[in-house]
């Protein structure tokens, strides 16, 4: 029994790695699949006939490999074979986007959000319907992703988001109720990481954490090649590590919480009670371009305050890289002076010295593409998909 799982195990990690290998090298002959995954040939040519089967895979023309011998076909995921849908839920907005297999973008769609979480449920309802007809002709959604900002438990349950007053919501089985295909769900930080991870800055880094700031602070933690997520699904919510003890009340019921002075809310509140008055944080930027004093005194606290809190995070986990997204991205430039300060006293040298810290590459897209990622990873390794892996009769 135990060797009948390991091979189911081992056969769908094949049809991953072929299928992202693809993804990543269009129109790559079998001889280079061989090559990029680092397959057999003889299991490199089992998971291409059961993709083409499957109708996943287009062969295209020949190519010669540049010495004498028999031309190989070009291998392509098949663009009509269906669509994923990715979304972020947020209260100032409902984000849809639409790709093909290939996780390449067919259509976006922006709606006004909503505080009440099952209005924004009902609105995403509506989207997905739209982007679905607008994105060809009829096609399979194979898969929905969807991000959402709150404590999201291994059930899909939203179990709570501080800052929205969401509490409790089964979200997941909310969003599939009729619908066919799979509803995938997650925090909107291990969302992104996803993203970075599949299509951004993190495709050959195995550990890395994605830092998401918007009405809070939150981690997504890319440990060993996959999302750690902790014994409930909880992990990564370093916007609760404490900055100021006895400070600032947060939505969490604790106070002095580093996200009570790094999100955008925390900014904003800090400028005000210095006679600074914002509506976002691009306001804040186009202040700080004019060098306003007190604007760029901020600024430099709450680059202090995220180098602490990336300072133990660093520490603790070891990551080669940290990526930065989010509303916090407009200010970034002048905060991460004061940052990397922080970081080069805390961080253990050693830890330093192999840290990179980036903005994301994937900008407000980060979220919906993470959607798109935790449909493609839900579908591409469905257990239900590799119990035919057989030879093909030639
Ligand atoms: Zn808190």
């Amino acid at each position: 029994m135990a060797a009948r799982v390991n091979s189911t195990a081992i056969r769908r990690v094949n049809r991953v790695r072929l299928f992202h290998a693809l993804r990543e090298h269009p129109n790559s002959s079998q001889t280079d699949l061989q090559r990029l995954t680092g397959l057999d040939r003889g299991t490199t040519s089992l998971v291409v006939a059961q993709l083409l089967e499957e109708g996943l895979l287009t062969r295209g023309e020949p190519t010669y490999p540049g010495r004498v011998g028999r031309p190989e076909t070009a291998l392509n995921i098949a663009p009509s074979a269906g669509i994923f849908v990715g979304a972020r839920l947020e209260p100032s907005k409902v984000r849809i986007i639409s790709t093909n297999l290939a996780g390449e973008l067919l259509d976006r769609l922006d709606l006004p959000g909503s505080t009440d979480i099952y209005q924004s449920i009902t609105l995403f309802r509506e989207g997905l319907e739209r982007i679905t007809r607008s994105s060809g002709s009829n096609p399979a959604v194979r898969g929905i992703g969807v991000g959402v900002p709150g404590l999201m438990d291994r059930d899909g349950c939203l179990v709570l988001a501080p800052n929205l007053g969401w509490h409790r919501v089964p979200i997941r089985s909310l969003l599939q109720e009729g619908l066919e295909a799979p509803v995938y769900v997650d925090n909107d930080a291990n969302a992104a990481a996803m993203a970075e991870r599949l299509f951004g800055a993190c495709k050959s880094c195995a550990n890395f954490a994605y830092l998401s700031c918007h009405s809070g602070l939150g981690a997504g933690l890319f440990m060993e090649g996959r999302l750690f997520r902790g014994v409930h699904g909880f992990s990564g919510e370093i916007g609760h590590v404490t900055a100021v003890p006895n400070g600032r009340a947060c939505g969490c019921g604790k106070w002095g919480c580093v996200e009570t002075y790094v999100s955008e809310g925390g900014i904003l509140r800090t400028l005000s009670e210095r006679g600074r008055w914002f509506g976002n944080l691009a306001d804040v930027a186009e202040a700080a371009r004019q060098e306003d004093l007190i604007v760029l005194e901020v600024l430099n606290e709450v680059g202090q305050y995220l180098g602490m809190a990336l300072s133990s995070l660093v520490n603790i986990l070891n990551p080669e890289m940290v990526v930065l997204g989010g509303t916090l991205a407009n200010v970034f430039e002048f905060l991460e002076g004061a940052m990397h300060k922080t970081m080069d006293v805390h961080v253990m040298p050693p830890l330093r010295e192999v840290l990179r810290v980036i903005l994301s590459p994937l900008g407000s897209e980060v979220v919906p593409m993470g959607g798109i990622a935790l449909a493609m990873d839900g579908f591409i390794s469905a257990p239900h998909l590799d119990t035919s892996l057989r030879p093909q009769p030639s």
